[in-house]
């Protein structure tokens, strides 16, 4: 108990932390809206994300369906109903659970994802799954971090707004990895989003959404417009050796 204890003291403050930085950000940005925290909980136990949901955090996002799906089934045996978005890479065959427990995927990539999240929802009663459709924004793509080029945005958001129980909520993307292994230029890339968000929306308007920045580039995000943080790290710490 002891541990939870300072455990939860910990992530109080490193929370308090992140939401200073976004604050600063959004201030130095002139917006008068301000990005919603999705809080990345993924190789973290339960325990924490009971902890963070004490602490006022309504939205955790996580990248894999099993871990996902057990976590919010833990969380809800205990009465604690979050705001699930799933950020990782989906395989189709993924769909139908991810459909039971979250409230938006945001690395919808390719036509036959969408399919397959539009018969996961027929056969629920449930509101609309928003759904992002994730843009690979690196010169050459690697496919490393998933995502649909832009020239297949329109495509894939056609896709989605017509397909009943999706709703198309806008644009996600992660900064292109530099040879460092941290984000090449945030900058570049968050703008080339930006712009890609105003052609989207000139076809759908509502779909306002720009999931973008992560801890260790969310001030640059949100400079262009970032609506979704997804931040692990900076408040639950160093994750676990990626397995
Ligand atoms: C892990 C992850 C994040 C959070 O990254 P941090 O650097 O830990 O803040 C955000 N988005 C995606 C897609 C992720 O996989």
């Amino acid at each position: 108990m002891q541990q939870s204890v300072e455990r939860k003291q910990q992530l109080a403050q490193r929370l308090q932390a992140v939401r200073q930085r976004i604050d600063r950000a959004v201030q130095h940005a002139g917006r008068s809206d301000r990005p919603e925290l999705i809080v990345v909980t993924k190789f973290h136990p339960a325990a924490d994300v009971l902890l963070l949901a004490e602490l006022g955090v309504e939205q955790v996002g996580e990248n894999r369906d099993q871990e996902a799906a057990a976590k919010q089934a833990e969380l809800a045996a205990q009465g604690v109903h979050l705001r699930w978005h799933f950020i990782g890479q989906l395989q189709s065959n993924k769909a139908k659970s991810v459909a039971h427990y979250a409230e938006a995927v945001h690395s919808v990539d390719r036509q036959s994802l969408v399919d397959a999240l539009g018969r996961a929802v027929a056969s629920l009663e449930r509101p609309a799954l928003k759904c992002f459709v994730q843009i690979d924004l690196a010169a050459e793509s690697t496919g490393q971090r998933g995502g649909a080029s832009p020239s297949q945005m329109l495509g894939l958001a056609d896709q989605i707004a017509s397909t009943a129980g999706l709703e198309l909520a806008g644009l996600m993307a992660v900064a292109p990895l530099g040879e460092q292994g941290s984000s090449a230029d945030p900058d570049a890339a968050f703008r080339r989003l930006a712009e890609l968000s105003q052609e989207l929306r000139e076809i759908y308007p509502q779909a306002q959404a720009i999931s973008a920045g992560m801890s260790s580039d969310l001030e640059v995000a949100v400079a262009h417009g970032a609506t979704h943080l997804r931040i692990g790290s900076d408040v639950l710490g160093a994750r676990p050796a990626v397995r």
